[in-house]
Parts: structure tokens; sequence; C-alpha cells
């Protein structure tokens, strides 16, 4: 007889593992499947966020500013560094701590809470019908190299995520031609490295090898920059970018091709608004490739039972994240919806709610949107660009960290907080910031948004001095241009 089991979650990343806590912390009898390897070949858990994705680029991201602070900014302090170099196999070595510190964490936590966990990879498999002819049991096949196990459960919580999207003429090695897996495990600053893709991928990794000596060339095809940010966000990053941080961003191109030469990579391209279609050629030495990310539902199963995917690949989901098929549920990378952490972990833990009865409720309208390039991008809530598209008539007030006395003291004076609010009842619509520590403070513009706040509670609530925060509270204040520091 197959192991039952109440629900059975397959993928363990911040969806999966989330959702399977949550299940055990609601009495429900759990089982978390997962097949991530790390480069040992030892089962490591907690997704792509843990292994490749968000833990260890932001770690790199940090040693790489402190060196680039080391390099160029001390010095204003006072602080003389003489002979300040960089030692990237320990930076990364630094780094593979943090991920197996918190790859091992998640173990410990599925432990803790008692949910099973099988390592290997799971395949849909048809389960027995009650008799009004609805699943009762459904089944998974989890294969573990040579060795297959099949269990059952009433509910499935797929957490499958994402893998990069390829780019069909760029055969990724994660040698010379490399996606986030090798984007992050680099042990030398290549001299020139190319990025394909000016989105949030290619940002960050784009910025931090620049921070450590690379001459990084970002090539975009569409014609704007950062365009899911707001205009004004991402004109100020892009200038930032271009004359402050050394990255030399090209917009609007079509690559035709990429040619691995023994000592270059070739990439030959066309600028979209040049109507003879020029050529160009760009050599470097190591190439990313970041042009977005695409649902991984490879090897499923999903054709065994009848799991409706979108034309896109996505597994088809409604609000609650129940698929087509009874008590099937997805949630994370592999629906609909931002492709972030915090959006995967809230959808797995609602979905836990939703099974154990309890009313699952995530807000796909104020989950926050980060970029740790430097400064830090985050937002929530509507772009004037998309307010201008519906129509809505809006107030806005914006406030530079310039005129910020924490800004001043930390040395980090570039970018602004906008607050866009409804033009009638000031109800917040949207917070944009570009500065210093933008993913923190985005914190209190979600839960102003999330409690319906207008910009007038924010510019009432007392906001501590001299403090970050008090360029959000300014930028309120400026909605009715009553800002005091400008
Ligand atoms: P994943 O984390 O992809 O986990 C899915 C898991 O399922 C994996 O372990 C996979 O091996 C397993 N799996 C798949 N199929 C099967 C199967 N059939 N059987 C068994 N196991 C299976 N997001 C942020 O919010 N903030 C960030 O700063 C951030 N930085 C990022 C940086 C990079 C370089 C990348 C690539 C992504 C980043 N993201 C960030 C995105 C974030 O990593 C994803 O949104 C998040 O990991 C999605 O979680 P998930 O649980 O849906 O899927
Ligand atoms: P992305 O969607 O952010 O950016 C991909 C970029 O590649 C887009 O700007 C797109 O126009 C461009 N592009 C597509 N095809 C191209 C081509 N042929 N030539 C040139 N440019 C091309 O995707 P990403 O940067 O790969 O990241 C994937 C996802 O991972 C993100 O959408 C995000 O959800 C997540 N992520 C989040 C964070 C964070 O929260 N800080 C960090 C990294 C990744």
């Amino acid at each position: 007889m197959p192991q039952s089991f109440d629900v059975a979650v397959i993928g363990a990343g911040p969806g999966g593992y989330v959702a399977a806590i949550r299940c055990a912390q609601l009495g429900l009898n759990t089982v978390c499947i997962d097949e991530w390897k790390s480069p040992q070949g030892k089962p490591s858990l907690g997704g792509t966020c843990l292994n490749v994705g968000c833990i260890p680029s932001k770690a790199l991201l940090e040693s790489s500013e402190n060196f680039e602070r080391a390099a160029h900014k001390f010095a204003s302090h006072g602080i003389r560094v003489e002979g300040l170099s960089i030692d990237i196999p320990t930076m990364m070595s630094r780094k593979d701590k943090i991920v197996t510190g918190f790859t091992g964490g998640v173990a410990m936590l599925l432990k803790k809470n008692k949910v099973a966990s099988m390592h290997g990879h799971g395949i849909l498999l048809k389960g027995s019908k009650d008799e009004s002819g609805n699943h009762n049991l459904w089944q998974i096949e989890v294969k573990n190299g040579d060795k297959t196990d099949t269990i059952e459960a009433k509910h499935i919580i797929i957490a499958t995520g994402s893998t990069p999207r390829p780019l069909p003429f760029a055969q990724v090695d994660n040698e010379r031609i490399l996606d986030n897996t090798g984007a992050l495990a680099m042990t030398e600053a290549p001299k020139r490295l190319g990025v394909i893709g000016g989105g949030v991928i290619g940002l960050e990794m784009g910025s931090m090898w620049r921070r450590l000596g690379s001459e990084v060339s970002i090539l975009e095809a569409l014609p704007g920059f950062l365009t899911a940010a707001d205009e004004q966000v991402a004109k100020e990053a892009k200038k930032i970018f271009t004359r402050e941080s050394g990255l030399v961003i090209h917009t609007g191109i079509r690559i035709s091709g990429i040619k691995t030469g023994e000592k270059s990579i070739t990439i030959e391209y066309a600028n979209a608004g040049d109507a003879d279609g020029n050529v160009q050629k760009l050599d470097v030495d190591k190439l990313i490739i970041a042009v977005g990310r695409t649902p991984h539902t490879h090897g499923l199963g999903a054709e065994n039972i009848g799991l409706k995917l979108d034309d896109r690949g996505y597994i088809e989901v409604d609000s609650e994240c129940r698929t087509n098929l009874s008590n099937i549920f997805a949630v994370g990378d592999v629906v609909r919806g931002p492709m972030l952490a915090h959006k995967a972990s809230e959808e797995g833990v609602a979905v836990a709610e939703t099974i154990a009865g309890q009313p699952g409720h995530v807000n796909l309208d104020t989950i926050p949107w980060v970029i740790y390039t430097s400064p830090e991008i985050a937002w929530v809530g509507k772009t004037e660009q998309q307010l201008k598209t519906d129509g809505v008539q809006y107030k806005a007030g914006q406030f530079p960290f310039m005129a910020n006395g924490r800004a001043r003291a930390l040395g980090e004076t570039g970018g602004f907080v906008k607050v866009l609010a409804d033009a009638h009842t000031d109800r917040i619509l949207g917070i944009h910031i570009i500065g210093p520590y933008a993913s923190e403070l985005i914190a209190e513009a979600v839960m102003a948004m999330e409690f319906a706040a207008s910009s007038e509670d924010i510019a009432r609530i007392v906001h501590a001095h001299p403090s970050l925060s008090e360029v959000l509270h300014e930028a309120a204040l400026g909605v009715d241009k009553r800002a005091i520091h400008i």
C-alpha cells in the first residue's frame, strides 16, 4: 500500500516548503517532495530562491557593494584604505555558506514541523475515485535514481517553480555562456562581461560584476528601460546606472547571432531604430543570458491527469490557486503573477489555509517589487503610466533623498520617493522608491496600501528623525503640496 498523506507538496522552494509547514501547523499530515541537488550532488531544499536566486545574489551584491564602498566611498569619510584587493573565491565561499545555512535550515524546519521530506522527481498519476467520480486520493510517483516510490494524497500543492528561459542561439554551458547559476559562481571577474536582458537579473548581476571589475554591457530588446517600473523611476535608474555605476546599457536591440570563438564570444545585433539593420558586434569574455524565466512543468505528468496549462505553459489557477482538478492547487512561479519569492510563499500559506477550511487570501495588487541595484528600486501598486492608461485621476507627491539627513549621513543621496494618490479620495494607489534601502522602506508603503490608507494618513504618522522613512513622509505631504523640507 502506498503511504498516504492529507497533503503532498511538489517542490520545496519558498512556495512549497512554506505551504508544507503551514499545512503541518494546521494539523494536516504533509509530505514535501523536491529534486534539487547541490553542486556536490546532495539534496538541497529551498528551490531557486535559496540555491541560485534571491539569497546567493543578495550575498554577492552585498560583498561587491562593500568592495565598491571601500574603493570609492570611504575616502570621503576620512577612511584610508591602502592595498585594497578582492578575493572572489572567499566571497563565493561566504555566499555558499549562507546558502547551505539556509538550505539546511529548511530541512530542519520541515523536520521540526513533522513534514515528511522526500528527495526525488515527482510525477502526477491518476488516483482513486469515489462513487461520485471525484478523485479522493491522488497518486504521485517519486523517482530518485533507480528507486521509485509511490505515495497517495487527498490534496496536492504544485510548487515546481521556474527555469531560465533559453535563448535559441546561445547554448548555456555555465562556463562561458551563463544563466543565473553560472553568473553566481564565477571565481574571477571577466574583463568584458555581456548580459542579454536588461531586466531584474541582468541589472543585479551586471551591477555586481561591474563593481568587481568587469566592463559590463547590457543588451535589452525592448526600446524602453525597466518597463515594469514607474517611468520616472526607470529614467532616474538608467541615468544613475550609466553615469555613476558604469553600466553600458543598449536598449531596442535585436540579436541576430552569437559566435563562440576561442578567445571571445561575439554578439551580433542590430538596433531596432536602424532602418538599414546594420549589424553591430560586441566581443565579450563571458555572457550572461537573463531573458526571463518559464514555468517549470517539465516531466511533472500534467498530461497524465489532465492538468490544464495555459498557452504560455503556466498551470491555470483561479484566484484561490485552484487548478482545473479537484483538490489540486498550484502556487508560486509556476502560476500567473509576478515571479517573486514572497508572492510564492504567501500563496503557499493561503492554499494551506484554504485546504484546512480557512479563508486563504493573497492580494496580488499589493505585492512589493524590489530590485537590489545601487540605489535600490522598490514599488507597490500602480505606476503613473498605468494610472494614465486607466484614466484614473491622481495626485503625486515626490521627495528626494538628497534633502534627507540620514541619506546625507549615509552618503547615499540619489533617488526619490513618489506617492500616487487618488485625486478625489486621496487613497494611495502606488508608491515608488529609488534610493537607499528602498527594499526596507517599501514595507510601510505595502502596509499603508493594505490598510487602504490615504496619503493624509502617512502624512499624519510620526516618522523618526533622522531616518530614511522621512522621505516617504515628506512625499506623502507633497501630495497636498505641503512637504516641509523642499
Ligand atoms: P522555486 O524556488 O523555483 O522552487 C521549485 C522547486 O521545485 C525546486 O527546488 C525544483 O527543483 C523543484 N521541482 C520542480 N519540479 C519538480 C518535480 N517534478 N519533482 C520534485 N521537485 C520538483 N525573488 C524575490 O522575491 N526576491 C529576490 O531578490 C529574488 N532574486 C532572484 C535572483 C535570481 C538570480 C533568480 C533566478 C530569481 C530570484 N527571485 C527573487 C525569484 C525567486 O527565486 C522565485 O520567485 C522563487 O524561487 C519562486 O519560488 P517557487 O517556490 O515557486 O519555485
Ligand atoms: P525579466 O523579465 O526581469 O527581464 C528579462 C529581460 O530580457 C526583459 O527586459 C526582456 O525584454 C529582455 N529580453 C527578452 N528576450 C530578449 C532578447 N532576445 N534579447 C534581449 N533582451 C531580451 O527576467 P529576468 O531578469 O530573467 O528575471 C526573471 C524573474 O526572476 C524576474 O521577472 C523576477 O520575477 C525574478 N527575479 C526577481 C528578483 C528580485 O525580486 N529582486 C531578482 C532576480 C530575479
